[in-house]
């Protein structure tokens, strides 16, 4: 949700909202909703690249399995777009944009091998707290909004971002981050 208006606020001044700002949780969901489906159809692009640049085996077959399911959270999305009557047309996510460029830099200003690898690692986490963070959010909101089809097709999408964080904590535990680590000693 880019708003020029906040470029303005250093004060803390009250931000004038615009011609379309949303006037109810519903609206303020809808487009929380757009934001998301933008940020997972900017991650399926952006993943390749992660997995191309990764060494670790199981680091790759962890990136590739989530291209998979991925697919599986957008679809998700566009059926909860259908439920609500809505179009899937997404709209700009900033902060996805800004995590995807984050990796993309970590991935320049790495040797290739367990070093890139615990830099991928570091910026898919940061990917996937913003999802969960996200999807927490929408589950939230979907429930006081009654929504209960929609709550679940969220709290899917919302176990897979938190499963795969989970297997990026351990694959960093229990390995990369110590290969990464002996690197130091060359
Ligand atoms: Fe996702
Ligand atoms: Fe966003
Ligand atoms: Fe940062
Ligand atoms: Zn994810």
């Amino acid at each position: 949700m880019k708003n020029t208006n906040t470029q303005t606020n250093k004060g803390g001044r009250k931000v004038k909202p615009t011609s379309s700002a949303a006037d109810g949780l519903r609206e303020l969901f809808v487009d929380e909703l757009k934001d998301i489906v933008y940020a997972e159809r900017a991650l399926l692009k952006a993943l390749p690249k992660m997995a191309k640049n990764a060494s670790e085996p199981k680091l790759i077959a962890a990136i590739e399995d989530h291209i998979a399911v991925t697919e599986g959270q957008v679809q998700r999305l566009e059926q909860i777009f259908e439920i609500l009557g809505e179009s899937n047309r997404g709209k700009k996510c900033d902060a996805m944009e800004g995590l995807i460029k984050e990796g993309e830099s970590i991935i320049e200003e790495t040797e290739i091998g367990p070093v890139r690898d615990a830099g991928i690692i570091s910026a898919s986490q940061k990917i996937e707290h913003y999802e969960i963070a996200s999807y927490g959010t929408l589950a939230a909101f979907a429930n006081t909004l009654g929504e209960t089809e929609i709550v679940s097709l969220l709290e899917a999408t919302l176990a897979e971002e938190k499963e795969a964080d989970a297997i990026l904590t351990e694959s960093a535990y229990n390995s990369i981050n110590f290969e990464a680590a002996e690197e130091d000693q060359e």
